[in-house]
């Protein structure tokens, strides 16, 4: 009983770290941050909490950049800015595809289009100013 509470307390854990940052985590950050409190977490249960989350839809993967993947608490429809430059993930509040655009593609070459993403990727305003200030 009192192990299963525990391992509750690391999932709970997980998830407040993910849906207390704006800043798109991957799991090796998730785990950083809950090392200190959580000596014997391990990195595969952090992966495995969030990939239960990710099919529950508590929480949504952005993607991966520069080769991790990145997990948003915020499911809300919304947008995502990534910069090619320090690699941060930035929320753009919106739509940027018109309605109707699945049907579109899904007649057009007969498949059945189901989600799409769309996705910015270009210069972040913090690396922008550094690139200014050189
Ligand atoms: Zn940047
Ligand atoms: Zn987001």
């Amino acid at each position: 009983m009192k192990k299963k509470q525990n391992y509750s307390r690391k999932r709970e854990a997980i998830l407040n770290a993910i849906c207390s940052t704006t800043s798109h985590p991957t799991a090796e950050w998730v785990y950083q941050k809950l090392k200190p409190e959580y000596p014997d977490l391990s990195l595969g249960t952090v992966y495995r909490n969030i990939s239960q989350f990710k099919n529950d839809g508590t929480i949504m993967s952005v993607g991966t950049v520069n080769g991790q993947e990145r997990f948003d608490g915020n499911t809300k429809p919304h947008t995502h800015f990534v910069c090619s430059c320090c690699g941060s993930v930035l929320d753009i509040p919106g739509k940027y595809i018109e309605d109707g655009v699945s049907e579109k593609v899904s007649g057009k070459y007969n498949i059945r289009v189901e989600t799409y993403e769309v996705m910015f990727h270009g210069i972040c305003s913090k690396c922008l100013q550094r690139q200014e200030s050189l």
